[in-house]
């Protein structure tokens, strides 16, 4: 292991102890059931809204159409009206819908496990795709949102200016076993320690590791 993989292995599972006597709210924790559809269906309810909110609408569609061929049936005003009020909720109403019918018709209602498939399919990018991987399939994938871009910048695992970059790069740093949980951990960390604007340093396990604090490059 170099010695830029093993400081981002100790910084990471440093911030894994900070975690611990938090409580789980991302994704990975709301749709415990691993299964790709209803991943993918949260995914895209999430994007731009808050996760109490997604939680909610998530469950409340899919309740009402638990799977493909459900959410194809439904009408796009009963499923903005199911899933409001998340964020563009018309869009995404009208985007599920779409999904629900591409399933049908190119996968038998399956959602398929190849990436290039899942990026062709309506409302699904690069951070939805690799999420559906990962925690559905369990196929190795890192999924890059502001949360993960901004702190791996901000740790110095990655010196990048777009997602995709930090994703690449990551790919590169970080040893397969980081890739799946690597989301989870750094969006539960982005929302409860290191905070956009106001990062709580003083009570963070990162300390003189975090090149913010200003000590830490020496080895
Ligand atoms: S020391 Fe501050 S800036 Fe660095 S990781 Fe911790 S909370 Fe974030």
């Amino acid at each position: 292991m170099s010695w830029d993989q093993a400081r981002a292995v100790g910084a990471l599972t440093k911030v894994q102890q900070a975690l611990r006597r938090t409580n789980p709210t991302t994704l990975a924790h709301l749709e415990r059931t691993r299964d790709p559809f209803r991943l993918l269906v949260a995914c895209i309810i999430s994007l731009r809204t808050k996760d109490a909110v997604t939680a909610q609408a998530s469950q409340r569609l899919l309740a009402e159409a638990p799977t493909a061929q459900e959410l194809a049936r439904l009408a796009e005003d009963r499923i903005a009206q199911l899933i409001y009020p998340a964020g563009f909720y018309r869009t995404k109403a009208r985007q599920l819908k779409r999904l629900a019918q591409e399933l049908l018709e190119q996968y038998q209602g399956h959602v398929p496990r190849e990436r290039a498939a899942l990026l062709a399919l309506p409302g699904v990018g690069r951070k939805t795709a690799n999420l559906v991987l990962g925690l559905g399939f369990g196929v190795p994938a890192i999924c890059v949102d502001t949360h993960v871009h901004r702190i791996a910048n901000r740790l110095g695992l990655v010196r990048t200016r777009h997602p995709a970059e930090t994703e690449q790069a990551l790919e590169h740093l970080l040893p397969q076993k980081w890739w799946i949980p690597l989301n989870d951990l750094l969006v539960r960390f982005g929302q409860q320690v290191c905070t956009p604007r106001w990062p709580r340093c003083s009570s963070c396990t990162l300390g003189q590791e975090c090149p913010r604090v200003g000590v830490s490059k020496a080895r």
